[in-house]
């Protein structure tokens, strides 16, 4: 008695797995559940109902006698309980008895496969009359209950329903994020306020389950029942993919031009998938992230940018400039730095001011990132003194640049109290070596400048491979 009872308890998933099998192979799933765990509440069910029966009349069969009131069964009461609801959902009992003879064929396939040879005859024939005083029971309920009865618990369920639809209905339309409903083909099912917004359409709350069919959207606009390439062409190819794959969700970011607007979104698509593959689709759900990606974009720049000159602050300088070094190495590429410090800038904060100091690195910034190639690192890596890595160029190459950097800078003049000024750069110059990391290449950049500044200022010193050691 116990084995039997350990046997059912111990395979509820089998069971559970059994009989949405048969369901789904004789098609009672088109009119059941789409949640897994109301199946496994049905099998649990009665699994506690055929375990109480084995307590109560033990391993022999359940007979049936001809005074018996089933309706008052605490054993069967599971069954009249589920035919009082599935009458009141409006199933009629052929369809109803149909599925119960499969609940009870999943029980016995699993005595055949699972229990002990010299048990199996035994536990079946309990397994048969169970299900026969389930089955009267049900029956007996079925037909005790009267048409006006029936027809009131049916109208009381309807308008349970609405209401359930009605809350689901406000949390759909009232979200402020777009959310598209597809369908297994691709093409758009329904969607609330706030995509009809994204999509620049009209639509009023709730239109699609109000107008009865003559929705604006569906005149007018036609989107509905339309593929995405007609209202989501951005996001068609990822959509496209997810329908087609398996994965039951999906986060991704993408940009668009929308409404002369350039967006950054934010898009999750997750797989409406039921049990018996009933109503496969795809919801899709779109959040704007423009605004943080603008904060992002902005900070990011603040992190990385010089605020006086624009030019890339030290932090930045070195971080790019290890990669563009790594890059050099891996691929034995040319790469040199350059490095400029202003000759006696002191006087010119000391004689114009230090506002007019400012201008001359704001000039001189400009001026720099004019000359030098986009691909060219440039940053400000001390108050007045800047360097530049410069990527597939060699020392000769990178003195040409240097030495056209120099004169630009010598040339240009900057507003002063009295009259425009000017002032000159030292610059060194020297290439990337083996083993040497961008540390060592600033020292000796460093060396080279100091050079220069000893030979007079105003002039560019270069340094070939070891020349420091
Ligand atoms: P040298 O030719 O030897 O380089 O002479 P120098 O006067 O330029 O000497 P040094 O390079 O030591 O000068 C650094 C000066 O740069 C001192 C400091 O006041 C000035 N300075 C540093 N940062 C700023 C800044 O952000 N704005 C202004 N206006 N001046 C700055
Ligand atoms: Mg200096
Ligand atoms: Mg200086």
């Amino acid at each position: 008695m116990e084995q039997l009872s350990k046997l059912l308890k111990d395979n509820e998933t089998w069971l559970m797995e059994q009989i949405l099998s048969y369901s789904k192979r004789h098609n009672y799933t088109k009119y059941t559940s789409t949640l897994l765990d109301a199946w496994r509440l049905s099998i649990s069910g009665l699994t506690d109902a055929l375990c109480m029966n084995l307590h109560m009349h033990g391993i022999q069969e359940p007979q049936l006698h001809a005074d018996e009131n089933y309706t008052n069964d605490p054993v069967t009461e599971f069954g009249r309980l589920e035919a009082r609801r599935h009458r009141a959902r409006g199933i009629n009992i052929s369809m109803f008895l149909g599925l119960f003879k499969y609940y009870r064929d999943t029980y016995i396939d699993l005595i055949i496969e699972k229990s002990p040879e010299k048990l199996k005859e035994p536990w079946i024939r309990f397994i048969l009359k169970s299900f026969d005083r389930f089955e009267i029971s049900l029956s007996a309920e079925w037909i005790t209950t009267k048409d006006s009865e029936h027809i009131a618990k049916i109208e009381e369920t309807n308008r349970h329903l609405s209401n359930e639809k009605n809350k689901y209905l406000t949390l759909f339309e009232s979200t402020p994020r777009p959310a598209f409903l597809i369908d297994r083909k691709g093409l758009l099912d329904n969607l609330n306020l706030a995509a009809a917004q994204l999509l620049g359409l009209s639509k009023t709350s709730g239109e699609m389950y109000y107008s009865k069919g003559h929705s604006t959207l569906d005149k007018k606009v036609g989107v509905l029942h339309k593929p995405l390439r007609n209202y989501l062409p951005w996001i068609e190819k990822e959509a496209t993919s997810f329908l087609q794959g398996n994965s039951s969700t999906q986060r991704i970011e993408t940009n668009t031009d929308l409404f002369g607007a350039h967006k950054y979104f934010d898009v999750f698509f997750a797989r409406m998938l039921d049990v018996s593959d009933k109503f496969t689709g795809i919801l899709i759900i779109i959040d704007d992230i423009t605004q943080r990606k603008q904060l992002e974009d902005q900070l990011s720049y603040l992190a990385t940018t010089d605020a006086l000159t624009g030019a890339n602050n030290l932090h930045r300088f070195l971080e790019r400039g290890e990669e563009e070094m790594e890059h050099a190495k891996r691929y034995e590429r040319p790469l040199s730095l350059i490095m400029l410090d202003i000759d006696h800038f002191k006087a010119v904060n000391d004689t114009y001011g230090h506002a007019v100091g400012d201008d001359v690195l704001r000039s001189l910034s400009t001026k720099c990132r004019e000359i030098l190639r986009l691909t060219d690192l440039f940053g400000r890596i001390g108050g007045e003194e800047f360097a530049a890595v410069l990527p597939e160029t060699d020392l000769e190459e990178a003195r040409l640049a240097a030495e056209r950097v120099r004169r630009a800078l010598s040339q240009l003049k900057i507003d002063g109290p009295d009259s425009s000024i000017s002032f000159t750069v030292s610059i060194g110059v020297v290439e990337r070596e083996e083993n040497k990391n961008l540390a060592d290449v600033i020292q000796n950049a460093d060396k080279a400048l100091y050079e220069a500044k000893h030979m007079g200022r105003n002039r560019v010193v270069t340094k070939t491979r070891n020349a420091y050691g």
